[in-house]
């Protein structure tokens, strides 16, 4: 696992260091990185972490359980809580709208509970200037072809959607840098392991 320096923004957030509000993680990868799975470690480990359930236009996925996995809305009141400022961030990732729920957020944090949000990296911009202390990590796959692998074995995917992920995935590694931890899922029970250590250094 490589690390980076903290910075002066995050000093809210070093090591050991008292604090009233709840932190919040934000956990990115490229589709097909094992995110997903390396999330779910997560949460079954620390069982008051608040996992935050994003907003999507995109259809469910089979198995994927509405106000659970994500809440499934509508472009139009998507884009009504664009103009109303529903949402903390929001993107548009592979043609469909993404986004978090800004009173969420707040009231969650406020209460002094750990957030986790699982969000691409232009919400990661979009979060460090709301919150300039999130701890960020980034889930890089070991190659590009065990991603293309990945994203075939997983079947939900046709070719040309494989394809713009692959692109999307090339386009988000190439801005890794605006993270604070990288760890790369190639083996999978080090990866869980490394960041399960990320989540006790801060939350200790
Ligand atoms: P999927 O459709 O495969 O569940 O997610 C596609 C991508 O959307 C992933 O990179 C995921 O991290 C990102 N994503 C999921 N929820 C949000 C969100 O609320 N905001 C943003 N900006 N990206 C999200």
């Amino acid at each position: 696992m490589q690390q980076r320096p903290l910075k002066t923004a995050c000093s809210e957030a070093a090591p050991g260091a008292k604090r009233k509000k709840g932190l919040v993680f934000i956990i990115s990868a490229p589709s097909g990185a094992g995110k997903t799975t390396l999330c779910r470690a997560v949460r079954d480990r620390f069982a008051d972490l608040q996992y935050s359930v994003s907003y999507t236009t995109r259809s469910p996925r089979s198995g994927e359980q509405n106000g659970v996995d994500y809440h499934f809305i509508t472009a139009r009141e998507f884009e009504n809580g664009i103009q109303s400022g529903r949402w903390a961030e929001w993107a548009r990732v592979h043609g469909n709208y993404y986004g978090t729920s800004a009173a969420f957020l707040d009231k969650t944090r406020a209460a002094g509970r750990d957030i986790v949000l699982d969000i691409d990296v232009e919400g990661t911009r979009q979060i460090l200037k709301r919150y300039p202390d999130s701890i960020t990590i980034f889930v890089m796959p070991p190659s590009m072809e065990v991603l293309r692998q990945r994203l075939e074995d997983r079947g939900t995917d046709s070719a040309e959607v494989i394809a713009v992920r692959l692109k999307n995935a090339e386009n988000e590694m190439a801005q890794k840098g605006l993270y604070r931890h990288i760890i790369v899922n190639d083996r999978l029970p080090q990866a869980v392991a490394e960041l399960i250590a990320v989540f006790e250094k801060y939350r200790s």
